[in-house]
């Protein structure tokens, strides 16, 4: 399986992914994961990246690239992937669009997650994120909490919510990605990878995706 998700901040990218790999031995590649263990771990990336992800804003087109390149090379990725919150913007559709022809690999779909936007808006302010950078697991307060003491049921690290989950840097989050992401959505139905799956209940859009006719790698 080689597929992007695309949808909004909140619409449940990280959680789909997340259960698909589980299932299918793809890779999950989130920039937002690797963007916030390099913020933990205050990498020379991290101390770039943090700045933008703390105000909502997106981290710029050429370091995104920067960790793309090197990620997508390593050979765990050979058993397939699934793109969770990248790409982003048009810029870094086309430059993966170039790196992935240099490397011989096709896609085999762009999955559009929707959901209505107070659905999403609630989803945002309840989630909350395991903080061990290796785990990174999602929980929601009131649907689906982590164990006794707010504690991860993976790994027993601390659950917390993410820097970028105010309220003021939420709004940003939304306005930037009309702006920016959304446009990936006619990007990606013109060059026919397009497919709009309904993100309201997990177990259902994970069906929804498998249904599709997707590779096997
Ligand atoms: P996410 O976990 O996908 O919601 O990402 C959290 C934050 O990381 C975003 O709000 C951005 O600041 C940054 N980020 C993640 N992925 C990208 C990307 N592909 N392009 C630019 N910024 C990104």
């Amino acid at each position: 399986m080689r597929i992007i998700l695309l949808g909004s901040p909140g619409v449940g990218k990280g959680t789909i992914a997340k259960l698909l790999s589980r299932e299918n031995g793809c890779v999950q590649i989130s920039t937002g994961d690797i963007l916030r263990t390099a913020v933990k771990d205050v990498t020379k990336l991290g101390i770039k990246a943090k700045e933008y992800m703390d105000n909502g804003n997106l981290v710029p087109d050429h370091l995104i690239m920067e960790i793309m390149e090197e990620r997508l090379m390593q050979s765990d990725c050979r058993k397939g992937f699934i793109l969770d919150g990248f790409p982003r913007t048009i810029p870094q559709a086309q430059q993966l669009s170039a790196l992935l022809e240099k490397m011989n690999i096709n896609l085999d779909y762009v999955i559009n997650l929707e959901a209505p936007m107070e659905i999403i808006l609630e989803r945002l302010t309840t989630r909350r994120t395991c903080c061990n950078s290796s785990c990174q697991e999602i929980y929601n307060i009131k649907n689906n909490p982590p164990a006794e003491g707010g504690v991860c049921k993976i790994c027993g690290h601390k659950v917390v919510q993410r820097d970028d989950e105010t309220p003021e840097a939420i709004s940003e989050r939304i306005k930037i990605y009309n702006q920016k992401t959304a446009p990936l959505i006619g990007y990606y139905a013109k060059e026919g990878l397009l497919r709009n799956v309904e993100s309201l209940h997990a177990s259902e859009t994970v069906s929804a995706i498998k249904a599709f006719n997707i590779s096997e790698v």
